[in-house]
């Protein structure tokens, strides 16, 4: 329901759950963010209000300077923990809006091929089949690429990998996301509201888009994997 992610040198929890407060208005039923800690993914998640969340992470803090957060409005599996986002393999951490209408075939191929799914959500397929991709040697945006050919549906994404605390993609599909570049900061976000405490020079992804963020660094690649420009709207400009 609510997605944004910061790569940054500055620990990230905070402000992520920060902005998962601006995105509140939405509605959710639980929420979670995921960081790498020593290069490690970590996630923390909770049922119900984002208080919950805050609490969890000041009794298990985070110094990650990378990740994602989300709070779910549940499609597909119950309200818990367990189908909380980010959801995560040995490889990657997902964040999902929206729903992946063929997530049962896929499920099958993917557990036909030896993934174990942990969750009843059509999002858990995402993982998979992005961690597919890398384990079969893959680059990060090429496994995305890849796999976002093989999605149906309306939806958003974003990801981090573990060992990598340069690199974060997201990719819009009938669902909004905007990037956003700051001080040495870069910033991913399912609305404008959300960054907007952080940087006035947000983009917003079109249809079939995805983006690939680094330090110092955003591509936009269209649906066909060409690179593309976006127009930059600053904050009180008309979009
Ligand atoms: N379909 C996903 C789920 O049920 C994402 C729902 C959302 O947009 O929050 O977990």
């Amino acid at each position: 329901c609510g997605i944004i992610g910061i790569i940054s040198r500055e620990p990230v929890a905070g402000r992520l759950i920060d902005a998962l407060k601006r995105l509140e208005y939405r509605g959710y039923d639980s929420a979670g963010v995921a960081t790498l800690e020593n290069g490690r993914l970590t996630r923390r998640r909770a049922e119900g209000k984002l208080s919950n969340l805050a609490k969890l992470v000041e009794t298990q803090p985070l110094e990650g300077t990378i990740g994602i957060g989300h709070t779910r409005w549940a499609t597909h599996g119950v309200p818990n923990v367990t189908n909380a986002h980010p959801h995560a393999t040995k490889r990657l951490a997902v964040v999902h809006n929206g729903i992946i209408e063929n997530y049962r075939e896929l499920r099958a191929e993917l557990e036909a091929d030896g993934a174990r799914f942990e969750t009843q959500t059509d999002t858990e397929t995402v993982a998979h089949l992005v961690t597919r991709e890398l384990d079969r040697g893959a680059s990060p945006k090429d496994a995305v690429e890849a796999s976002l050919k093989r999605l149906e549906g309306a939806f958003s994404l974003a990801f981090v990998f573990d060992g990598d605390e340069e690199l974060l993609i997201g990719a819009r599909r009938g669902s909004p996301l905007a990037v956003g570049e700051g001080e040495g900061e870069m910033f991913l976000g399912s609305d404008g509201i959300a960054l907007s405490p952080f940087t006035d020079s947000i983009r917003y992804l079109e249809e079939g888009d995805f983006a690939v963020l680094e330090h110092g660094r955003i591509t936009i690649y269209d649906e066909h994997g060409a690179e593309v420009t976006r127009p930059i709207k600053r904050s009180g400009g008309k979009s």
